[in-house]
């Protein structure tokens, strides 16, 4: 099941980074499976949920299916002009060099250093390994390697920082209820970063400005030689090395050679020792997606309310093509037969099925369909079939249906 909210979709689109980060998680609770999310970045550098699916695990299949969607919502093409950050997941990397041969693919910093800690576990080891991740640009890298190399391990491993996703709770609940919490949780997140932009003091977010201060407190150290046109070059003698330090900054462009300034968004403490140079405001040297204005319009859309699942329409109705999942146990093989023909084969997933009484609902929009349990409920694709005594997919109902109409 994948749900791209369109108050979400519509905010994502008015003007934000072109960069999504994907990553899956497995359900904890008597529901099997795995959640699939793709997350981008607001105005205040803080996480905006875009979109999530539930799926039986992590496969090429899978994530094929949730981009295929992703990229129908967001328009994303063959990924020009796109970034990805994901983990070293194999489904998701092959998915992605199929369906978006254009995207930037970049792997998270912090999954790298999860597998890679293990074996190299010093702190010293550690705050190389960050300033690896953080240089902006390939000579800066190749320094932050070099003092790599000096160093010997033996700190303690570093902790893996806690998830402040929220499904870290939801997720252990049945999965309509887990969904219901998501979209609450989206719904009323709009609302308190709408409230948030409107009390901020200036033209950008808390975050941009703190992150602007503490490029500041480093460009004093920084002398600037303007040549008459559009470029400024910045300097300092290292007196120690016996070297000069060098970058040059077009203000118009907002570049700066050290490269972060282009990477960020926000400027480098060169660039700020050049608009301090000139007695310009910084503010007005932020990418525009760290505005106000820009934030705001992502946050401008709402999302209806929804009345409890009892209200719910009964509806049968099969949802935009979805992968093949393994049969859970509840299905009765020797009954149904699981061996669907081609298209509904494709279309069927169950993902959970509940014991004891069942109930078949689809929300207003259609799509969903849940069985509720005397103990806990589940997402199917599907409802009761009296002729077998027993539980069978939308596909396979459809298939029935099909050969029904055929035969009359
Ligand atoms: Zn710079």
């Amino acid at each position: 099941m994948y749900i791209c909210l369109a108050a979400v979709k519509e905010g994502f689109i008015s003007g934000w980074r072109n960069l999504i980060a994907l990553d899956g998680c497995f359900l904890k609770g008597v529901v099997k499976g795995q959640i699939l999310v793709a997350i981008g970045r607001d105005g205040n550098n803080q996480m905006y949920p875009i979109a999530w699916a539930i799926v039986d695990k992590e496969t090429t299949e899978t994530w094929s299916w949730f981009l295929e969607q992703l990229s129908d919502d967001l328009n994303i093409g063959d990924g020009l002009g796109w970034s990805i950050i994901s983990d070293m997941q194999k489904g998701l990397i092959h998915a992605i060099n199929e369906l978006l041969p254009h995207i930037e693919h970049r792997m998270c910093a912090r999954h790298i250093y999860a597998r890679w800690g293990k074996s190299y576990p010093g702190k010293d080891l550690q705050i190389q390994f960050w300033n690896i991740a953080r240089s902006t640009s390939e000579p800066e890298m190749k320094k932050q390697i070099e003092k790599m190399k000096e160093l010997k391990g033996g700190a303690k491993a570093v902790e893996e920082l806690l998830d402040r996703w929220p499904i870290l709770e939801s997720r252990s609940k049945p999965i309509i209820t887990m969904l219901e919490d998501i979209r609450q949780y989206v719904m009323t997140r709009i609302v308190v970063k709408k409230q948030y932009a409107l009390k901020w003091k200036n033209s950008c977010g808390p975050n941009i400005v703190s992150r602007i201060d503490k490029e500041r407190k480093n460009s004093s150290r920084w002398y600037v030689e303007w040549n008459g046109g559009a470029s400024h070059e910045v300097f300092r003698d290292d007196l120690v090395q016996h070297v000069r330090e060098g970058y040059v900054i077009l203000l118009a462009c907002q570049s700066c050679s050290c490269g972060k300034w282009n990477k960020m968004g926000i400027p480098c403490e060169h660039a700020l020792a050049v608009i301090s140079f000139n007695g310009a405001d910084p503010e007005n040297f932020v990418a525009d997606w760290f505005k106000r204005d820009i934030y705001l319009k992502a946050y401008s859309s709402t999302i209806n309310p929804v009345k409890g699942s009892e209200f719910w329409q009964l509806v049968m109705k099969i949802p935009s093509e979805i992968p093949q999942v393994e049969a859970t146990p509840v299905l009765n093989e020797t009954n149904i037969g699981l061996r669907m023909q081609s298209r509904q084969r494709k279309m069927a997933r169950a993902i959970q099925a509940s014991k004891g009484k069942k109930q078949v609902h689809t929300s207003a929009q259609g799509f969903v369909t849940i069985i509720r349990g005397a103990h806990h409920g589940g997402v199917i694709v599907g409802r009761d079939n009296p002729q077998f005594n027993s539980f069978i997919t939308a596909g396979q109902l459809n298939a029935l249906k099909s050969r029904n109409t055929n035969a009359n």
